[in-house]
């Protein structure tokens, strides 16, 4: 049993060492959740199972702008620190890493990290380098705070992939967790730009899991992918005035295009509403 202290909270990258090297001195783990703020019961979820698995848990909070491309949602990214101190601190966490940009990204000497072709698809064919600011920022927060496992949400099923793609080739110490999407009532998966939808678009915003989780059906039935992708992009178009960025079917965690006998497979979707992009996932296997 660890000794329960009151939760710290730090902007400056050399407390947020000081911490995870007093930890390692003791010998205690330390279980890591990325976010940027703006916390939920998904990232609650995520620090939940951090505590249950590690001595201690960090979370860090940072709307990280090198993820952002030009005239994508930055600035509106919805931010209220006192509230994710709050939950983090209700869900389980030991201390909260809050920089700023400057804490973050003081220098720049031009070198980059490329994610390669399993950021061609998806969110990345429409978010050009939004993944190399992912890396970037995940690289500097795993250097920081030398977590032994960091844990991430499936509802993000790209960024995982691609993040579990960097840490095996790249011999990355920690061990990554992949956390199921907790969803509202009505299926929608929890995210913090939710509060950026209309009354309209939140209502619509449901059919985007019902159609995956039909078309999840609709494979398993055999169906042709090619037609069950476009069912799904139909339905989103009918039922939602939000405009469909994409729909995929593909291999996961590979994100290649299915053969006929291929099984772990992924049906992916993004849209976009007037003030915020919304993307669901739906993994699952396909029997042989
Ligand atoms: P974000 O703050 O949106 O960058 O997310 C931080 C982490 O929380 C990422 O690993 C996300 O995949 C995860 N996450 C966000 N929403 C959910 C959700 N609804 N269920 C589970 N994990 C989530």
């Amino acid at each position: 049993m660890t000794e329960t202290t009151a939760m710290q909270c730090t902007p400056a990258i050399s407390k947020m060492i000081d911490w995870q090297q007093a930890m390692k001195t003791t010998k205690q783990t330390i279980g890591f959740v990325p976010t940027m703020g703006f916390l939920h019961e998904g990232h609650a979820e995520l620090i939940k199972e951090a505590k249950k698995n590690n001595d201690r848990v960090a979370v860090s909070i940072f709307v990280n702008p090198a993820q952002f491309g030009p005239g994508e949602d930055f600035e509106e990214y919805p931010r209220n620190l006192d509230a994710d101190i709050r939950l983090a601190s209700q869900a389980g966490a030991d201390i909260v890493f809050c920089p700023g940009v400057e804490d973050m990204y003081p220098t720049d000497g031009g070198i980059r990290i490329v994610p390669g072709p399993l950021a061609d698809r998806l969110c990345g064919a429409s978010r050009p380098g939004h993944f190399d600011g992912v890396l970037k920022v995940v690289l500097k927060l795993v250097n920081i705070v030398q977590p032994d496992t960091v844990y991430f949400g499936m509802k993000d099923a790209q960024q995982l992939a691609i993040i579990e793609t960097f840490f095996r080739d790249y011999n990355c110490p920690a061990v990554i967790v992949r956390v199921p999407t907790v969803r509202e009532m009505d299926g929608l998966a929890k995210s913090s730009r939710n509060v950026n939808l209309s009354v309209q678009e939140r209502n619509e915003a449901p059919v985007i899991y019902e159609a995956l989780q039909q078309a999840e059906l609709l494979v398993k039935e055999g169906g042709s992918l090619e037609g069950i992708t476009q069912f799904v992009e139909n339905t989103l178009r009918e039922k939602t005035s939000g405009a469909v960025d994409y729909v995929s079917i593909l291999t996961y965690p590979q994100l290649e295009e299915p053969t006929a006998v291929s099984q772990d497979l992924i049906i992916a979707c993004a849209v976009q509403f007037s003030k915020a992009r919304l993307i669901d996932n739906i993994i699952f296997k396909r029997e042989g």
